[in-house]
């Protein structure tokens, strides 16, 4: 069965790539999600640490805000204000304020006349002492002197350390005498931020960075400044430069949470760089990735499964249908070869009963054919002793006319024994027809080929036909029946003669024999014009025969043939290189047996 399977179709992976193309974007929401996730974790993180910062800042500042106040109050200091150009006091005052300033931390404690002139400071004895400065140029100084709390941040102009001021106004009852100065160093709270990823950035109302974990961002402005913030600038001096730069942060880099000191007009804000969540969440899209592709491969095999297993469904069920429909087909075949073998036997049937009927008729038409070659044979082979016994009758008829009766009684018993003969030939052609098979007795050769020559003398002496006898002295003695060999070489040499009437003169007939190998061969050779090649090739089939119907039949050949095969020899035909027949009798040698009288030449 030859069923064409249904032609692969193409994997679906460009269906598959095309999918994967669609869910693609699913990564998009999966990693805003991871980004935000992350965000959330790390701004959970920072505000915490940004909470403590600013309470410890507030708590630094706090702790310093009333102390201005109080220590205005101080009797040591007042005096100073009343007198100032008292040596004493003055040192008092000095140490005072260098002892509160151990005590607090404090990083210096000043105190200025109304004029701004600072009379006593915790640094007196310093280098940087800011005793005899005027500092009237800063902002705390005047809100001190109008009675309100000053705050100033600023870098320190001997110090060149930041600061936090306060100041506070210093009373003689309700009269503003003074103003006493306390400065908080900023710079340590800088050292408290640790070596971590984020950094700290503390802008003043200015938005500069006052304060940060890098050095390299320091006084510069994180947004562009107003011209009168630019003069407050140059006027108050907060920072040690007068124009500061250009903060230009990469907003996209960073993660930013602010959080503003409402009462300095701060703002501490922790800077995380956006690579610290970049990695988790390039983690989280490449798993996500991972997965879809997992699921995509994982969806691909499904359905190549499917539909394998549909095209298997397909395919059998095609099978089933081209085999159902073969079977169908070769039914019908059967069933018209069936019905055409049915036919064939019905024919086969009445031919066989013509055939029947045809042999029938043929037996009987093969009866009246054999009757006619039989009674065709008889007459050629009686036709020889018949024409010899007219001529002896004839010849008795002469020799009774003459008297000589003794000639004509001996022509009479020729007669005879020629009759006799021929009742021998018709016996044995029917043995012949029967095929009947006679013991082989001793036969003498030459005595036998004499009465052969005999009843043939007249013929040959009429044709003159010289003959060549070569034939031994001594009798030969070959198995053989008398009758049998004699009708044998009569045929032989019978057609010898017919064969040289078509030749003219000289006509030779040789005869020779010779014994060989436990056999006799006995050789008859003519100069007629030997066998052609057909009649070398058939002359052994009963009826073949070159010469017209008058003349020959055809069947003393075969029936030579046959005799001699009988008796156990062989005839064996064939041409004279130098020309004409030649004819060899194979006979087995026999023992020696009873001579019988050689017959006499009739025409004698
Ligand atoms: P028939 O003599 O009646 O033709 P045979 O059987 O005796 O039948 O011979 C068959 C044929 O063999 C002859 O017709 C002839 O052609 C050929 N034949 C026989 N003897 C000779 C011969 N001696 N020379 C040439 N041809 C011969």
């Amino acid at each position: 069965m030859n069923i064409t399977p249904p032609v692969p179709r193409r994997p679906r992976w460009r269906s598959l790539a095309i999918l994967a193309v669609c869910l693609a974007p699913l990564l998009w929401p999966l990693q805003h999600l991871a980004e935000r996730y992350y965000q959330d974790e790390l701004a959970g993180q920072n505000r915490q640490t940004l909470d403590l910062y600013v309470a410890n800042l507030l708590g630094t500042l706090h702790r310093y805000e009333t102390l201005p106040q109080i220590l205005g109050d101080l009797p040591a200091l007042r005096a100073v204000l009343a007198d100032p150009l008292r040596l004493e006091t003055l040192t008092n005052a000095n140490r005072l304020l260098k002892d509160i300033a151990t005590q607090t931390g404090a990083e210096v404690m000043y105190l200025m006349d109304a004029n701004g002139n600072t009379l006593a400071a915790s640094n007196w004895d310093k280098h940087d002492s800011f005793v005899g400065r005027n500092f009237a140029f800063r902002p705390y100084f005047s809100e001190a002197i109008a009675g309100r709390l000053g705050r100033f941040f600023g870098q320190g102009t001997t110090s060149a350390k930041r600061g936090y001021f306060f100041a506070a106004a210093v009373r003689d009852r309700d009269r503003v005498i003074g103003a006493l100065v306390v400065k908080v160093d900023l710079d340590h709270t800088e050292t408290l931020w640790g070596k971590t990823p984020e950094q700290l950035l503390l802008t003043d109302h200015n938005g500069v960075v006052i304060l940060t974990s890098r050095p390299d961002w320091r006084f510069r402005a994180t947004r562009p400044l107003s011209d009168a913030e630019r003069e407050a600038i140059v006027a108050i001096q907060p920072y040690p430069t007068q124009s500061p730069k250009p903060l230009n942060l990469e907003p996209k880099a960073w993660l930013t949470q602010t959080q503003t000191i409402e009462e300095t007009g701060w703002q501490v804000s922790i800077l995380a760089p956006r690579t610290l969540i970049d990695r988790s969440v390039r983690t989280v899209v490449a798993i996500g990735g991972a997965t879809l592709l997992v699921v995509m491969l994982l969806l691909g095999l499904i359905m190549q499964r499917r539909r394998h297993y549909m095209d298997r469904i397909d395919f059998e069920a095609h099978g089933r249908q081209e085999l159902e429909k073969r079977v169908i087909e070769r039914t019908a075949d059967l069933e018209g070869l069936n019905s055409r073998l049915k036919n064939e036997v019905l024919e086969r049937e009445q031919a066989q009963q013509e055939l029947v009927r045809a042999q029938d008729e043929l037996v009987q038409a093969g009866k009246l054919s054999v009757l006619g070659t039989m009674s065709a044979s008889i007459s050629h082979e009686l036709n020889q002793p018949l024409a010899a016994i007219r001529s002896y009758a004839e010849n008795a008829e002469i020799l009774l006319d003459h008297q000589r009766t003794d000639d004509a009684r001996s022509n009479l018993k020729l007669i005879s024994e020629l009759t006799g003969r021929m009742a021998s030939i018709i016996a044995h052609l029917r043995a012949f027809a029967r095929r009947d098979r006679h013991a082989p007795e001793s036969v003498a050769l030459q005595p036998a080929l004499d009465d052969a020559l005999a009843l043939l003398a007249k013929r040959r002496r009429a044709m003159a036909v010289e003959l060549v006898r070569d034939l031994p002295e001594a009798t030969l003695w070959v198995q053989a029946g008398e009758t049998r060999l004699r009708q044998v070489l009569g045929n032989l040499l019978a057609n010898a003669l017919d064969a040289l009437t078509e030749k003219a003169n000289p006509r030779k007939l040789w005869l020779s024999a010779e014994q060989r190998d436990g056999n006799v061969y006995l050789y008859i050779r003519d100069n007629g014009p030997g066998f052609t090649s057909q009649a070398l090739a058939r002359a052994r089939e009963p009826f073949f025969t070159t010469k017209t119907r008058t003349q020959g039949l055809g069947l003393g050949l075969a029936i030579c043939d046959t005799l001699m095969r009988a008796l156990g020899g062989e005839l064996l035909l064939g041409n004279h290189p130098e020309g004409g027949a030649l004819l060899t009798l194979q006979l087995r040698i026999a023992k020696p047996g009873a001579t019988l009288p050689t017959s006499e030449d009739p025409s004698a």
